[in-house]
């Protein structure tokens, strides 16, 4: 092409990240991996093993093993070993591990970063620029509460082993969130990744054996839904963090109802970005572009019902259709995208159920007309799904209440300030909500009025 040719199109080239540090990781490992409990690396008693594949391309990356009842037992029982003396650590002491974490963290920060994209379908941009960043600055943070922690938080004591399950849309992520304040307040932790994402995971635990992390402190078991289950119906777990699906997250206070376990439940959401008539358009789509297609919408707090004033309905939707189009939907190691694949071919068949039904309810709908990756093993459709947007939805349908978990916006049109807020709050969730005006006493009158907390209502 022609450099005054590639002026007027400014069309992309590619601009591949090398995924060679991941397979290189791979092949030193044989693409096998085992449990880490206590310190050491295991076979599943089990005996079972499960593959992880990568979504851009259904290549199979490494086989995994499944943790089974004996299993978790050991790796509880392994945490629970290691507890008392983890807990009389000092806070200084515990924070050189944390900070050693971070800083081993930061040094392989590309490996993990290309791993995380290989492994989930997100895009090499977000990894790299936000994912990973992340993680490393939560083990710091979290080093530097671990020092605080007898002057700051004087009444809080450690309670024991923790069990932690997390999904796959964010895996390292979900796994610093939990594993980081909870070693830093000095309990000893049981993790089990999502069975879609454990590599990242266990490159953590190789690093946490490399930094001489006590045995038993952090324990990863690899598993599918049964072996969360197994994790928390166990005695000997104080606590259970989990993250994942609101189905699975009522079974399990279901489960830990009457027993003394403390819960902490991360669940889904279907959260409502209100554009008033006075907001700042262009500025207001550019928010929605990251609240529902950034992570392909697998995101728990997407803004994945838009509710606009009727007098900018038209002009909002006619901007947001040009900026859709826009958007770049492929090879996630590709530097350059905007969205990569989504996690599993039976991901990408609920959404497309779900689309199905918003047809069906009468929605209209708008797609990104581009041209999706193939899957290079089956030669048949990649994982991938465009990023749509429906309109004329009515609010009581499927996919006005159903989290879609996918890059699907459905949008409805409010007149008053009060009808906003009633169409807001009529959803069985209420993880997050955004409020785009140029007025802030508007903003400030509305956001109050939202029903958004986290947890289970
Ligand atoms: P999921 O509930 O299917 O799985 C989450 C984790 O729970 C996985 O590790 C899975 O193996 C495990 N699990 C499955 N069944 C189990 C059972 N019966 N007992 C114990 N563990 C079990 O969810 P997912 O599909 O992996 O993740 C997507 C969901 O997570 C979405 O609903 C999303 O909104 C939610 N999420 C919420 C937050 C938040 O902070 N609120 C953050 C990210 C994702």
């Amino acid at each position: 092409m022609e450099i005054t040719e590639i002026f007027e199109t400014m069309e992309y080239s590619p601009a591949p990240e090398s995924p060679d540090l991941a397979l290189e990781w791979l092949k030193e490992h044989k693409s096998k991996f085992g449990l880490f409990i206590n310190g050491k690396w295991c076979k599943a008693k089990s005996g079972k093993v499960f593959s992880t594949d990568n979504p851009a391309n259904g290549k199979k990356l490494a086989s995994i093993s499944e943790a089974g009842k004996s299993d978790v037992d050991a790796a509880v029982r392994a945490a629970k070993l290691a507890f008392p003396k983890w807990k009389s650590l000092s806070g200084h002491e515990r924070a050189r591990y944390l900070y050693a974490l971070a800083r081993q963290l930061q040094k392989h920060s590309r490996l993990f970063a290309v791993l995380e994209t290989m492994d989930n379908g997100k895009t090499i941009r977000e990894t790299r620029d936000i994912d990973i960043p992340l993680v490393i600055r939560h083990f710091y943070h979290h080093s530097g509460w671990a020092q605080l922690l007898e002057s700051e938080f004087p009444e809080h004591i450690a309670i024991g082993p923790v069990g932690q399950i997390i999904p796959w849309n964010f895996p390292l992520l979900m796994l610093s969130w939990k594993v980081a304040p909870a070693l830093a307040a000095g309990n000893t932790v049981v993790l089990k990744p999502a069975e879609y994402t454990p590599l990242t995971a266990l490159l953590f635990a190789e690093i946490c054996s490399q930094v001489g992390l006590p045995p038993g402190v952090f324990n990863l078991v690899t598993g599918p839904g049964q072996t969360g289950s197994l994790m928390v119906n166990h005695s000997d777990l104080k606590k259970i963090a989990f993250t994942g699906s609101t189905d699975v997250g009522r079974l399990i206070r279901e489960a830990t109802a009457d027993t003394d376990k403390k819960l902490t439940l991360e669940l889904g959401g279907k959260s409502p970005f209100i554009i008033f008539e006075d907001a700042d358009l262009d500025s207001a789509i550019e928010g929605l572009v990251d609240a529902i297609w950034f992570n392909q919408g697998q995101v728990c707090c997407a803004g994945s019902r838009l509710l606009v004033q009727e007098s900018v309905a038209e002009k909002v939707i006619d901007r947001l259709k040009k900026r859709m189009a826009k958007l770049r939907v492929g090879d996630p190691l590709d530097k350059s995208m905007d969205m990569g694949a989504i996690i599993a071919p039976i991901q990408k068949e609920r959404i497309q159920n779900l689309v199905d039904q918003g047809k069906k309810e009468g929605a209209a709908i708008w797609q990104w007309e581009g041209k999706l990756p193939q899957n290079a093993e089956k030669k048949g459709d990649g994982c991938y799904f465009p990023p749509t947007l429906f309109t004329n939805v009515s609010p009581a349908s499927i996919i006005a209440q159903t989290e879609i978990f996918g890059p699907v916006l459905v949008s409805m049109t409010f007149r008053t300030t009060d009808e906003a807020v009633m169409l807001a709050n009529n959803s069985a969730y209420g993880l997050a909500a955004s409020v785009w005006s140029e007025n802030i006493n508007q903003a400030l009158h509305v956001a109050p009025k939202l029903k958004c907390r986290r947890g289970l209502d």
